[in-house]
């Protein structure tokens, strides 16, 4: 991929996710590398996405692979890590991509600036700062080689479950409508599971 490509690539991303941070590069590195082994994006489920974080990157995974929580061929293992893993259901590819943290460590002065970002003590110019340092630190990542940015593993493909239609129920609290998945019963009652918690709570 040309840097001209890279470049609308990347703007695309910044729309979609609203800033250019370390973890939406990281995202389009996963991305593109997916996309060179598996094939085009997934229009509708032939392509299936797992992944155990669901930080920055996911935004740019969801808008470059087309693997999207809305279409269930994303599925969120809530594990912590920065693993994603891939399966072409059409050609029967699969691939397992871990990202190598310690090449992307942000330094000591970018480090606390984040620190005082997150407990909204930092001054107009700090928050400036910041943002120039994250602006930097994803155009660093994004020339990163792969190869250095994260161990990239062809595995054997077994088939993912295919997202389900189920049907609805309604609750007997609210009334309103809930996949029949995710009902809770109550003295043999349907409940949502806001409802559910509300009547244990009482
Ligand atoms: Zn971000
Ligand atoms: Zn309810």
């Amino acid at each position: 991929m040309n840097s001209t490509e890279t470049e609308s690539i990347l703007k695309k991303a910044i729309q979609f996710h609203g800033h250019q941070c370390p973890g939406l590069a990281i995202g389009i590195q996963v991305s593109k590398a997916v996309l060179q082994e598996l094939g085009k994006p997934a229009r509708d489920e032939e392509m299936v996405a797992i992944v155990e974080n669901n930080s920055c990157g996911l935004d740019a995974i969801q808008l470059l692979t087309g693997c999207t929580f809305g279409k269930g061929n994303l599925i969120f293992n809530d594990f912590g890590k920065y693993v994603y893993t891939f399966m072409n259901r059409e050609n029967q590819k699969a691939l397992r991509i871990s990202v190598n943290k310690d090449v992307i460590k942000m330094d000591k002065e970018h480090l606390e600036l984040f620190a005082k970002i997150k407990e909204n003590t930092a001054s107009p110019e700090e928050q400036e700062k910041f943002k120039q340092l994250h602006i930097n630190k994803s155009k660093e990542i994004l020339k990163i080689p792969p190869e250095d940015l994260m161990v990239i593993k062809k595995i054997d493909f077994s088939p993912p479950p295919m997202a389900r239609l189920h049907d609805s129920v309604d609750c007997a609290v609210c009334g309103e409508s809930v996949m029949e998945t995710k009902i809770r019963l109550l003295n043999s009652e349907p409940h949502c599971i806001p409802c559910f918690e509300k009547e244990i709570r009482s």
